[in-house]
């Protein structure tokens, strides 16, 4: 395979299955420091998945079909890294684009810190639920289609989008065209190194990490030589969105929690009824803060469940 970012061949493989037992390889360019899925759908067939079948396997319940409304409901409290890192580019005389939207709830949080918010999401059931929750305008196809104009947007944003697209180096500069000069772009991935796949042996993991669905594996080095190349100069933050139960969930026993909301939100321990208080806020604040803890840790390592970046056109 041609790596995307060095247009040089490799035949170095991190591993030959995906989640569900798919048999497809992931190539690994080591100069670069990225995974690349052996498969190759075109552009529309990308689009068509991403308009049907692609909400029916990711759910935030794994093995159900999902739905805009529950979406919504399961991220929105999980949108507060994104505005924060975000925070000192915003302003009520900027203009904001979310590619790859989902159903608003980034776009709900976002919107009363900018003059407009606007999202795109091939999902066209997202994309008009998105709309209506948020009140902001929304569009469910190419941006190249719509009444948007080039160098309108003072910000972009894609948010686990990128590791789905066909080609990450003409999507960044399909839509560094609507940027205005000096626009910003804010790019978030899962991180190749995230300590459940990256640090820790575990073979279950490995093979429910690597999915149909993820066509592009980044890391720091390889979204930093992304962007850089593309005209843009930034830099990479790391951010934890799993706990730390979720994580000694995987490490004993190597499988997913059923649900992926307890292991984003903070980590909760069930107290038997009646029981003191000093007990009760004693353990939760202890757990808070280990909590805290192993995500600042796990940042000072760069081996973050995702990866942020944030740059301005050169
Ligand atoms: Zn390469």
């Amino acid at each position: 395979m041609i790596c995307i970012l060095c247009k040089k061949h490799t035949n170095d493989v991190i591993t030959k299955e995906l989640r569900g037992g798919e048999k497809l390889p992931v190539f690994y360019c080591k100069r670069c420091d990225i995974g690349m899925l052996g498969q190759e759908l075109s552009g529309e067939e990308l689009k068509k998945y991403y308009a049907g079948k692609y909400r029916k396997i990711a759910s935030p319940r794994l093995g159900f079909a999902t739905n805009p409304k529950e979406l919504f409901e399961t991220a929105i409290p999980f949108q507060q890294d994104r505005v924060r890192l975000l925070k000192k580019h915003l302003g009520k005389n900027r203009r904001l684009l979310e590619v790859g939207c989902s159903a608003g709830m980034f776009l709900w949080h976002i919107r009363k810190y900018v003059k407009e918010a606007i999202g795109i999401d091939y999902d066209s059931r997202s994309a008009k639920f998105a709309a209506r929750k948020c009140g902001c305008k929304t569009y469910d196809k190419d941006i190249e289609r719509t009444d948007l104009e080039k160098k309108s947007f003072d910000i972009i944003c894609a948010f686990q989008t990128l590791e789905h697209v066909k080609n990450p180096v003409d999507f960044i500069a399909r839509y560094k065209k609507y940027l205005k000069p000096g626009g910003v772009m804010a790019i978030e991935v899962p991180n190749l190194r995230d300590a459940l796949v990256y640090a820790y042996d575990l073979p279950n993991h490995k093979k429910f990490f690597y999915h149909i669905s993820h066509t592009w594996y980044f890391s720091q080095k390889s979204l930093q030589k992304l962007m850089k190349q593309s005209g843009f100069r930034g830099e990479v933050f790391h951010i934890q969105d799993y706990n730390i139960f979720n994580h000694i969930n995987w490490i004993i026993n190597d499988k997913p929690q059923p649900s992926f909301s307890p292991g984003l939100a903070s980590p909760v321990v069930n107290f038997r009824k009646n029981i003191e208080l000093k007990i009760k806020s004693e353990i939760s604040r202890f757990v808070i803060k280990m909590d805290e803890s192993y995500k600042n840790k796990l940042s000072d390592l760069k081996i973050t469940s995702n990866i942020f970046y944030i740059g301005r056109i050169k």
